[in-house]
C-alpha cells in the first residue's frame, strides 16, 4: 500500500484579459516505504519560465523539488522511478535532477512532444526531449504503449485527451485507489461539473458527465471517454492544477472538495504585486 505526498512546487500567473490567474503546479511523491516514485517533476524556475513562455511565476525549478522532497524526508537521489504523466513544461522540466531514476513515459507522448498539435507547441520545451535522449543507462528510460501494471499497487492507464500520450497512475492506498489525473481534467470542476461543491457554476445538464479541459489534442468524445475510464478504475481523482487537492493521501481523503473556496481559477487574482514587479523591470 502506498502513501501519496503532494509537492506544491510553485505557481504560474496566466494572463487573462487585464488580470492574472494563479495556476498552482504540483508533483507527487508516492512510496510504500521501499519503492520511491515521483509522479511528474514540475516546472522551470521563475527566470526560465519568463524567458521561455513570457509569463510570471513563483517557485519552480530544481530548488522547489529538492525542498519539497526534503519535507517528505527524501531527496532526488533516492527516487527510483519517475512517472511522466505527459511532457508539458510544467510537468517534465526537472528530469536532469534524477539521472539514476527510470523515467516511464508513453511512446505516443514522446512522438507528440517532437511534433505536437500547433496549439501545444509552446508547452513542449526541447530541453525535456534532450534530457530523455541523454539518459545513458538503458534502465533510465522506459517507453510504454497503453495500460501497464507498473508494479503491484501502481497501474498506468493511457488516457488520450489533453495530449495523445497522456497517462494516469492508479495508486492503491489503505483507503482505496487514487487516480493522479494530472491534466486529464485538471480541476475538480472538470470531474464534477454539476456539483456545487466542485464548481461555482454548476451545470445540472452535465450531471454524470465530464467537462474536458480547454487544452486538448483529442476530440471531446475521446477526452470524456478517457475520464470515464479513469473514474471507473479509481475511488478518488486528484487533478493537477486545483488549489484544493489533498496534501497527504490517504490521511486526507475526499472525493469532492467541501466547497469552492480556494478554487482560484474561477476568480481574478490580485495581481497588483506581479504588475508592480513587472513595471519595476
Ligand atoms: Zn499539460
Amino acid at each position: 500500500m502506498f502513501e501519496i505526498h503532494t509537492l506544491r512546487l510553485g505557481e504560474l500567473m496566466i494572463p487573462q484579459g487585464e488580470s492574472l490567474l494563479r495556476d498552482p503546479i504540483h508533483a507527487w511523491y508516492v512510496t510504500d516505504g521501499t519503492t520511491r516514485i515521483l509522479v511528474d517533476v514540475g516546472m522551470p524556475g521563475v527566470e526560465e519560465t519568463r524567458r521561455r513562455l513570457g509569463i510570471a511565476a513563483t517557485g519552480g525549478g530544481p530548488d522547489s523539488l529538492v525542498r519539497t522532497l526534503g519535507e517528505c524526508g527524501t531527496d532526488p537521489g533516492a527516487i527510483d522511478i519517475i512517472i511522466a504523466t505527459h511532457l508539458h513544461f510544467d510537468h517534465a522540466w526537472n528530469l536532469d535532477l534524477f539521472p539514476q531514476a527510470c523515467v516511464v513515459v508513453q511512446r505516443d507522448e514522446v512522438f507528440h512532444a517532437v511534433d505536437p498539435v500547433a496549439t501545444q507547441r509552446i508547452y513542449y520545451l526541447r530541453e525535456t526531449l534532450l534530457s530523455l535522449l541523454a539518459r545513458k543507462k538503458p534502465s533510465g528510460l522506459r517507453l510504454i504503449d497503453g495500460d501497464v501494471d507498473l508494479m503491484p499497487g501502481v497501474r498506468l492507464m493511457k488516457v488520450p485527451g489533453h495530449t495523445p500520450g497522456m497517462q494516469v497512475p492508479i495508486v492503491s492506498t489503505t483507503k482505496g485507489k487514487v487516480a493522479l489525473v494530472s491534466d486529464l481534467g485538471d480541476h475538480y470542476r472538470c470531474w464534477f461539473p454539476a456539483d456545487p461543491r466542485a464548481t461555482e457554476h454548476p451545470m445540472r445538464f452535465m450531471t454524470g458527465s465530464y467537462l474536458p479541459g480547454a487544452i486538448r489534442s483529442e476530440s471531446e468524445r475521446v477526452y470524456q471517454d478517457s475520464m470515464a475510464r479513469v473514474q471507473a478504475a479509481c475511488d478518488i481523482v486528484i487533478p493537477a492544477h486545483d488549489f484544493r487537492i489533498p496534501s497527504h493521501i490517504p490521511a486526507e481523503w475526499f472525493e469532492v472538495p467541501a466547497s469552492t473556496r480556494g478554487d482560484l481559477s474561477h476568480s481574478k487574482a490580485d495581481h497588483s504585486k506581479a504588475a508592480h514587479s513587472k513595471a519595476a523591470e
